[in-house]
């Protein structure tokens, strides 16, 4: 009998009759001879709407209390599940992340996984049952309070569930048929990516590719776990997130593709630090400061001073959802490193091109940077990895960038297969 871990995102539980549709293919994967935990997300934009709803109450909510909110989102969908489950004649149980043993660090908002301990999931799998549980939460191991894992980790919870669990497979169920060339819903002519290495998902995860979060390619990568991304409103084949394909048993991966995607992320603001005088110590203060805040930040660039002033800029970008805190914490340092203002652009995106084959292609930067300039995009901030090229682009050119910099790489498929299900998109 095989033990199978099945992730429903928000889209795919949308409402009532999107829920029933997932419970009977829950019940199908039991009816072949499996065993089965499924992690779900809160319904539709339910997560979206909770942050929403807590902004009009107070803009800098308090972040236990925030955390106490979104994890609702999650509760009232695996309850909601369980029941039409029932409602087939089969046993589910639903489990919150803190009662399904995901224990974290204290972090609210973005708390990390420490350990693992599904006693009660086992159980509920040895008593027939379909386990249930909450995506995206945990307790916190020091603080005993309920966390969250950052938006989008519902699939972290599944891809760690999975491997404490040991499962075969983690499938996580979507509303696209599973990783594309680029996001299905900016270009159509997107291509299916059969299978992918760990390697290149992560670099397209951490670019803003958001059918997969981050952590949880991660933690597959570490665990050498399976993972299956594929839509829960077909059944097609989705895209294999795997390293060593069973049909390849010595590793000798077939020649890869030169180019695997181009991701885009709109979750971005940059903050400029201007006139920050150019001296030994200024940009480790700044930077202590932000890290202090428990902020990440992603791209950095440091303007030559100006010979007259000897003071330079210094741009980097952050999650928008970090801006206020960054802000405040920046102006509490002002006179300390001496610079002269401070500058919050949120209207900004950033396009990402990533494949392993980079390595050894030269002229891919060359390619990347006359796509966008045919498309009349203008870089803002450049940055690299041995496998990516990145820029920053104003938010409204993001698109057209995509689509430019996909079929300047010979990307666009010739006949449309890349179908948006569901969900909108935020
Ligand atoms: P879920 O609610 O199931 O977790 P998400 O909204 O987090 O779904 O992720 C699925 C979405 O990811 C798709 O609807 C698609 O718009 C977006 N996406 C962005 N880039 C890609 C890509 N390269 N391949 C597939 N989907 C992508
Ligand atoms: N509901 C959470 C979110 O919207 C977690 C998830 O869907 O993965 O971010
Ligand atoms: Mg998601």
């Amino acid at each position: 009998m095989g033990l199978v871990v099945q992730k429903y995102g928000g889209s795919s539980v949308a409402d009532a009759e999107s829920i029933k549709r997932v419970a009977r293919r829950i019940v199908d994967t039991t009816k072949g001879g499996n065993q089965v935990v499924v992690v779900v997300s809160a319904m539709g934009d339910t997560t979206d709407d909770l942050r929403d709803l807590a902004q009009q109450v107070s803009p800098l909510p308090p972040a236990r209390e925030l955390d106490m909110l979104l994890t609702a989102g999650e509760r009232i969908s695996m309850a909601l599940l369980a029941m039409a489950i029932h409602d087939l004649g089969h046993t589910a149980r639903s489990y919150t992340g803190s009662q399904a043993g995901v224990i974290t660090d204290s972090v609210h908002g973005k708390a990390r996984i420490i350990d693992i301990t599904p006693g009660r999931i086992r159980q509920a799998l040895d008593d027939g049952a379909i386990a249930i549980v909450a995506g995206f939460q945990g307790v916190s191991q020091d603080t005993k309070e309920i966390t969250t894992l950052g938006r989008g980790a519902s699939d972290t919870t599944a891809v760690a569930l999975a491997a404490a669990l040991g499962a075969d497979v983690c499938e996580i169920y979507t509303d696209v048929d599973g990783v594309f060339t680029a996001d299905p819903r900016i270009v159509p002519s997107a291509r299916r990516i059969a299978r992918i290495t760990s390697e290149e998902m992560l670099e397209m995860a951490a670019c803003g590719t958001k059918v997969l979060h981050l952590r949880c390619v991660e933690y597959a990568r570490r665990y050498q776990m399976p993972v299956h991304v594929r839509s829960s409103f077909s059944t097609r084949e989705g895209t294999w997130v795997i390293d060593t394909p069973p049909d390849d048993k010595d590793g000798q991966t077939m020649e890869q593709a030169i180019i695997s995607g181009v991701s885009h992320d709109r979750s971005e603001a940059k903050i400029t630090v201007v006139g920050v005088p150019d001296l030994p110590g200024k940009a480790a203060a700044i930077f202590q400061a932000v890290a202090r805040a428990e902020i990440n930040i992603d791209m950095i660039v440091q303007n030559v001073s100006a010979a007259a002033t000897a003071l330079t800029d210094v741009s980097f970008t952050l999650p928008k959802t970090d801006g206020v805190i960054a802000m405040s914490t920046l102006e509490g340092i002002k006179d300390a490193v001496g610079f002269q203002s401070l500058q919050y652009d949120d209207q900004i995106g950033k396009v990402s091109l990533v494949g392993a084959g980079m390595r050894t292609h030269p002229g891919v930067s060359a390619t990347f940077f006359e796509a966008l300039a045919d498309a009349g995009v203008n870089i803002e901030m450049i940055s690299t990895s041995e496998i990516r090229i990145s820029v920053v682009t104003r938010a409204a050119d993001v698109d057209a960038a995509v689509r430019a910099v996909h079929t300047a790489f010979g990307l666009d498929a010739e006949e449309t297969e890349a179908v948006v299900y569901g969900g909108t998109g935020r």
